[in-house]
C-alpha cells in the first residue's frame, strides 16, 4: 500500500506514519516544515519519502499523487489564534489546500482520503457531549470555518467523483512531539517565569483531551471498520479537564511548586475559542475502540513527556 500524508512531519502526522510503516506501508510525505520537523521522521528508512513542498500550490503537489492508494490529509495551520490577526491563513492553508489535495487525487484517480477535522466545527452552544449528527454546524473561528469548508469539499468530491472519505473530528490531541497547545505553552511559560503561570481566560474552560497514540490507532481502526462513502467520526476521550486542572498538573510535574496561577480573565482564551467542548464518542466505542487514556491521564502523561523533550 502506498500512502501519502500531507503534514506528515507534524505532531500527529509523524505518529500516524510510525503506525503506517509498522503495517508495511510505503509513505510519501508532503510537508513544508512550517510547524513540522524532519527529525520527527528521521528514524525511518527509504520507506518514508519526505517532500518539502507547500500544498497551497497545486502545480507543485499534483505529480506526487501518481500511484498513491490512500491519502491522509493532515497539513493545516495548527494555530486557531492566528486567524484573529491574519484573516486569510485558514482560507489558504485549510480550504484552498484541501481543494488542491482533492483535485490532485481526482486527476490521478486516488479514491480514498482521511481528513483531520476538528471539534470546533460544531461551534458554540452545542450539546455536550456533541454527537456527529448535531447541526447546524456554525463554527466561530476562521480555523473552524476552514475545517467545515474542507469537509464540504471532501463530501462533494465523494458525491461527484466517487471518492471515499473518513472525516475525523478531533478533540484536543496531546502527547509526545507536541509543538503547540496548552501544555506546551504552560511548560514554556514556567521555564521563563518559574514563580508565575499566566492562564488565558478564567481557567474554567473545559475540554476533552486525547492522547496522540490513541488518536492515530483510532484513525486506522475506523478506516478498517467503517465502509460508507463518507464516514464521519468524532475522536476524543471519555471525560474533560479544565485549564486550571492542566495548570496544576504542569506546575506539579515541572516542580515549580511556588508558582502562582494568574488569570487574564473572561470566559475564553481568545476570540473564537470555544470555552466548553466535549465530543460524544459513542460511534467510535460501538465500533470496538476504547481510548487507553482519559483526558486527565493523558494530560499528566503528556506533561511528563514534554518536560523531557523541552528540558527545563
Ligand atoms: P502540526 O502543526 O504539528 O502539523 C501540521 C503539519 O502540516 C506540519 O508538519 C506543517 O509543517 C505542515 N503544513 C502546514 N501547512 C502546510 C502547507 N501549506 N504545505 C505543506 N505542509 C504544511 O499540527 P498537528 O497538531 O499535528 O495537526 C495535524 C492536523 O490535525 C491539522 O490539520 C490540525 O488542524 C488537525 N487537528 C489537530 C488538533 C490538535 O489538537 N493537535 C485538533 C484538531 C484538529
Amino acid at each position: 500500500m502506498r500512502a501519502l500524508v500531507t503534514g506528515g512531519a507534524g505532531f500527529i502526522g509523524s505518529h500516524l506514519i510510525d503506525r503506517l510503516v509498522d503495517r508495511g506501508n510505503e509513505v510519501v510525505v508532503l510537508d513544508n516544515l512550517s510547524s513540522g520537523k524532519s527529525s520527527f521522521l528521521s528514524h525511518h528508512d527509504e520507506k518514508v519519502k519526505l517532500v518539502n513542498v507547500d500544498i497551497t500550490s497545486l502545480d507543485e503537489i499534483i505529480g506526487h499523487f501518481e500511484g498513491i492508494d490512500f491519502v491522509y490529509h493532515l497539513a493545516a495551520n495548527p494555530d486557531i489564534r492566528l486567524g484573529t490577526k491574519i484573516t486569510d491563513t485558514d482560507l489558504k492553508q485549510g480550504t484552498i489546500a484541501t481543494y488542491n489535495v482533492l483535485e490532485s487525487m481526482r486527476i490521478h484517480n486516488v479514491k480514498n482520503i482521511a481528513f483531520a477535522s476538528s471539534s470546533v466545527v460544531y461551534g458554540e452552544g452545542a450539546p455536550m457531549p456533541t454527537p456527529e449528527n448535531y447541526g447546524p454546524c456554525l463554527p466561530i473561528s476562521l480555523y473552524g470555518a476552514s475545517k467545515l469548508a474542507g469537509e464540504g469539499l471532501i463530501s462533494s468530491w465523494c458525491g461527484t467523483f466517487g471518492h471515499k472519505a473518513w472525516i475525523f473530528r478531533f478533540a484536543n490531541i496531546i502527547g509526545a512531539r507536541g509543538t503547540h497547545g496548552v501544555i506546551f505553552d504552560f511548560i514554556h511559560k514556567l521555564k521563563n517565569t518559574p514563580d508565575n503561570l499566566e492562564v488565558l481566560g478564567n481557567g474554567r474552560q473545559e475540554k476533552s483531551y486525547m492522547e496522540v497514540g490513541d488518536c492515530v490507532e483510532a484513525i486506522l481502526h475506523c478506516i478498517e471498520k467503517f465502509d460508507e462513502s463518507i464516514n464521519l467520526v468524532n475522536l476524543g476521550s471519555v471525560d474533560t479537564a479544565s485549564v486550571t486542572n492542566i495548570a496544576e498538573v504542569v506546575i506539579e510535574e515541572t516542580g515549580f511548586t511556588d508558582a502562582k496561577i494568574s488569570y487574564t480573565g473572561g470566559d475564553r482564551g481568545w476570540a473564537g475559542d470555544i470555552p466548553r467542548a466535549m465530543l460524544a464518542i459513542d460511534k467510535l466505542r460501538a465500533s470496538g475502540f476504547e481510548p487507553t487514556y482519559t483526558s486527565v491521564e493523558s494530560i499528566r502523561h503528556t506533561a511528563k513527556i514534554l518536560i523531557e523533550e523541552i528540558g527545563l
